[in-house]
């Protein structure tokens, strides 16, 4: 069994950017910028959030951050996006999800214009990606195939399952996987809440990709000897010898699953890492305009 290094992948793609940042400025250009959006106080998001700021930092870019009361109108978020839009010195932004209640995520993603969309979510930008075209690939997903990509693993002709569909991770994820690309070229099935015989087909998988958001909720019975498992789960779960008070697993029961597998991610320093390097290299194409020109 192979444990994938998703933190070593990260910094090494951190490095490059680093680099290709100093070049950048060296001759007196300005290093890209990126904003986060945050509404509220969700412990969970605003870890993400300084997270990427901090990313942001140590990579040589400049960022900011927008943070808003959780009552916050929907109409003033929209104001301040449109904002964010036309402002030249601002390359990419991304609003944290999950928003409050009162706030349409869809409305807020449309308004976000699609070359600064460096989270990939806009519809526009989703549109590309399935249809192969240069595109801001929604920074899990990506993070997932330059995992794949790093550890040269073989995708073409494999059966790739995906448990999970939401838009952020799973549905985009499927995608990619049966793209006629490097890295793709799979047979792809997209499991969620309603498929029948989950196990079945999870114990099918060459390459299992877990998007669920339940702790542990892939057992060993549900895994092929010698599959790729990817765990994409981040699930706080109580922990009293922990002093924060809990502990974060993933969706797959690792210490039970992990000696049945080729490759396999942990949780945390697994897929979590590659989200952040993914955003930088997003948000690097948005200075370079690469995309959209
Ligand atoms: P969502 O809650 O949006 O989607 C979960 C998906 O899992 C849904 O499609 C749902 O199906 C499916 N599902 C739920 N229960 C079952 C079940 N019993 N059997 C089969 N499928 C099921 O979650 P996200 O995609 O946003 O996130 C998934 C996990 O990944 C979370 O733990 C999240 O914290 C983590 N995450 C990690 C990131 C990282 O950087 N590592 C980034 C983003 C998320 P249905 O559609 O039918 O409801």
């Amino acid at each position: 069994m192979i444990l994938i290094d998703g933190k070593k992948v990260s910094e090494s793609i951190q490095e490059k950017i680093y680099q290709e940042v100093k070049e950048l400025t060296k001759n007196g250009e300005r290093p890209p910028n990126l904003v986060a959006v945050l509404v509220g106080d969700d412990p969970a998001s605003q870890t993400y959030v300084k997270n990427k700021i901090n990313a942001c930092k140590k990579v040589g870019f400049q960022s900011g951050l927008i943070h808003l009361e959780p009552y916050t109108s929907e109409i003033k978020l929209l104001q301040i996006i449109e904002d964010l839009n036309n402002d030249p010195n601002v390359d990419g932004y991304i609003v944290q999800l999950p928003l409050p209640a009162h706030i349409s995520q869809q409305k807020v993603i449309e308004a976000i214009r699609p070359s600064k969309d460096v989270d990939g979510f806009h519809p526009m930008n989703v549109g590309r990606m399935v249809l192969n075209l240069p595109t801001y690939v929604s920074a899990t997903p990506y993070g997932i195939i330059q995992l794949l990509e790093y550890y040269k693993i073989e995708t073409s002709g494999k059966h790739c399952v995906v448990v999970g569909r939401s838009h952020i991770v799973g549905s985009p994820m499927s995608i990619l996987m049966a793209r006629n690309t490097p890295i793709g070229n799979a047979t792809v099935t997209l499991c969620h809440s309603r498929t029948n015989r989950l196990n079945e087909i999870t114990r099918e998988a060459d390459i299992l990709i877990a998007a669920i958001g339940k702790p542990n909720f892939i057992t060993r019975d549900m895994v092929k000897e010698g599959a790729v498992v990817i765990d994409v789960g981040i699930n706080r779960v109580d922990d009293n010898s922990n002093p924060k008070g809990y502990k974060l697993v993933g969706d797959v029961d690792f210490e039970k699953v992990k000696d049945k597998c080729s490759f396999i991610t942990p949780v945390p320093g697994g897929v979590g890492p590659m989200t952040i390097a993914s955003l930088l290299k997003n948000t690097l194409l948005a200075r370079k305009k690469v995309i959209y020109g």
